[in-house]
């Protein structure tokens, strides 16, 4: 590691070791603070020194089993903020000492038709960072330079993590709702306390639907601009033109296209939710749509970021250090937070 940059990296790469957080088979839903070498970038891959890594409702289904790790010992964590401290001899696009984004799509094959179709989120032999490959839950990372992503400057890290999968996956969400006027939310956490932003500076009128009696949420809701608040399981004020599921409840979805008018899309936008219960066809009559958004393409990432250098998203980021990981993804579970949970390592 000839050109690791930063004093913390200097020590940390000269000891060689780091510290991650590591789910384990057998440890129950909980990860494990371990000791590991730092990884070494060949190929296309950089070496990154983490300044932060948002915390996914993805990482509590990989946690609780509803998502399997691609590999023993995995490093959770996929929307990393990180510095480039070396790199391997094919990854010519970024420089050491830049910041770079790490995102959920890791790598994609290049050759399947999903790809040569402008579809990497579907490729069949797609690699996801933090399933796949060891993620941002640690001091430092390895990633495919040719899939991070460049950072607006108007975002410190802690505030440009959530903006890596909450932002992005909910801005391919967004994109599904085409011209949608009236926009409901379901499930105001991460995700939709950002496209709730998008949304209002795009002049969208936004229904945010929070667990029945969750008042701290409805109001966080109100204050990023949503005309309405409201439990999830009554009615909307209005019929509405389009619907994202951001919650993992599949009982959500009648209730979505049941709030929903004529030719208005649902879109489900996490990548596991609970079973959806039989419903009566009528609800999807009319030429109601539901479907799902899976993963990201690079170019989502690119646009997105053009989006959020252009439009000040306000993410409310709700700082841990990396060793309390396992105290970040409670409270995720419990609710106990408006925004999004980002770890943050402390100094080598
Ligand atoms: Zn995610
Ligand atoms: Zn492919």
């Amino acid at each position: 590691m000839g050109n690791m940059a930063g004093t913390a990296g200097d020590r940390a790469a000269a000891r060689g070791r780091m510290r991650a957080m590591v789910l384990e088979p057998g440890a129950g839903a909980r990860l494990c603070a371990r000791e590991r070498l730092v990884p070494r970038p060949h190929g296309h891959d950089v070496l990154l020194r983490v300044s932060a890594c948002g915390v996914c409702r993805t990482d509590l289904h990989l946690l609780d089993g509803e998502l399997a790790p691609r590999r023993a010992a995995l490093v959770p964590g996929h929307e990393i903020v990180g510095v480039v401290c070396a790199l391997g001899s094919r990854a010519a696009q970024w420089r050491v000492g830049q910041r770079v984004g790490v995102p959920w799509l890791a790598h994609s094959c290049g050759a399947c038709a999903f790809c040569r179709s402008g579809r990497e989120n579907l490729c069949d032999r797609a690699r996801f960072t933090g399933l796949d490959r060891d993620g941002g839950y640690a001091d430092y990372v390895v990633a495919d330079a040719r899939y991070c992503l460049p950072l607006p400057a108007r975002y410190d890290d802690v505030h440009a993590a959530p903006l890596l999968c909450a932002g992005l996956i909910g801005y391919r969400a967004y994109a599904m709702t085409g011209a949608a006027r009236r926009l409901g939310l379901y499930g105001f956490g991460a995700a939709a306390h950002i496209v709730a932003q998008l949304a209002v500076a795009q002049g969208r009128e936004v229904y945010a639907f929070t667990r029945p009696g969750d008042a701290r949420s409805q109001r966080f809701a109100r204050a990023l601009g949503a005309v309405w608040a409201g439990a999830s399981d009554g009615p909307a004020p209005v019929p509405l033109d389009a619907a994202i599921l951001f919650a993992a409840d599949g009982a959500l979805v009648p209730s979505a296209l049941a709030a929903c008018a004529k030719g208005a899309t649902v879109v489900c936008a996490g990548i596991h939710m609970s079973e959806l219960p039989a419903m009566p066809y009528a609800l999807l009559w009319g030429e109601r749509c539901l479907r799902s958004v899976a993963n990201l393409t690079r170019a989502d990432g690119a646009a997105f970021m053009r989006l959020a250098e252009r439009i000040d998203l306000r993410t409310a980021p709700v700082v841990y250090p990396l060793a309390r990981a396992n105290d970040a993804l409670a409270d995720l579970r419990a609710g106990a937070f408006d925004g999004a949970a980002v770890l943050v390592p402390p100094p080598c």
